[in-house]
């Protein structure tokens, strides 16, 4: 069942992808196993899913080990700085430096390990309180500075929009967002290395495709409902 679930989601994507005449291969999909068990997560693995986000660094580091070796693990959550050091190396990406401090902090770990992070500035793209992340004006200037920090790489930009009934309702949100990457990348900031926009969930994924997103985030719609909203904050 979950491989079905899997496999309609991407069909979903790939749909998205084909009414904005973009590439289906453009976008990756993230399966966001929060909450759930390392068996279901192998279900998923089955149907062809080789990316998984984790918004937790211990339950992330205690799934990694019970499962094959090629899963790409995304960390998809608040991190705190006194975590750090433990899940630099063990992610492909860090997609929630939400401020300076914590990028510092992830450089001295590689620095340490010899080893270069790659990251997405979190970014309030609707001004949210409730909500961690730069906002829109701050996000250039932060990359600036982080561009400038030898073993961190700036892959591009992440979201989490405001949840909504409707995914059309967030289509400004992303596309707000879209506009920074672009910018950003024609200025250079990164030195080419902004490939990526992370945007999209279960609620709004098809409409982030659209507007641009090269990674998505689903959870519920892949695992089903979980115990907890466990989002942003
Ligand atoms: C939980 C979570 C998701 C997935 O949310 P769904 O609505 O279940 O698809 C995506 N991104 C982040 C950062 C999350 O914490």
């Amino acid at each position: 069942m979950l491989e079905e679930q899997y496999r309609e989601i991407r069909e979903r994507v790939d749909a998205a992808c084909l009414r904005a005449g973009r590439k289906p291969e453009e976008v990756t999909l993230i399966a966001v196993s929060k909450t759930k068990p390392a068996e279901m997560i192998q279900q998923v693995y089955h149907a062809g899913a080789r990316d998984f986000g984790e918004n937790r660094v211990q339950e992330l580091l205690e799934k990694e080990p019970l499962l094959p070796g090629d899963i790409r693990w995304h960390m998809i959550g608040h991190l705190q700085t006194n975590k750090v050091r433990q899940i630099v190396g063990k992610v492909c990406l860090i997609h929630s430096v939400d401020t300076l401090h914590l990028a510092e902090e992830i450089q001295k770990e590689s620095e340490k390990r010899g080893i270069c992070t790659d990251i997405l500035l979190e970014v309030n793209a609707a001004r949210e309180e409730s909500k961690y992340g730069f906002f829109l004006e701050e996000a250039e200037e932060a990359a600036v500075r982080i561009g400038q920090m030898p073993n961190v790489r700036i892959r591009g930009l992440m979201t989490i929009a405001p949840l909504v009934r409707c995914g059309e309702e967030n289509r400004e949100v992303f596309r707000n967002l879209y506009k920074l990457y672009v910018d950003m990348k024609t200025k250079n900031i990164d030195n080419g290395t902004m490939t990526e926009l992370s945007m999209g969930m279960t609620g709004d994924f098809e409409t982030a495709v659209e507007e641009g997103a090269t990674m998505v985030r689903v959870g519920t719609g892949i695992f089903g409902a979980r115990q907890k909203r466990e989002i942003g904050k």
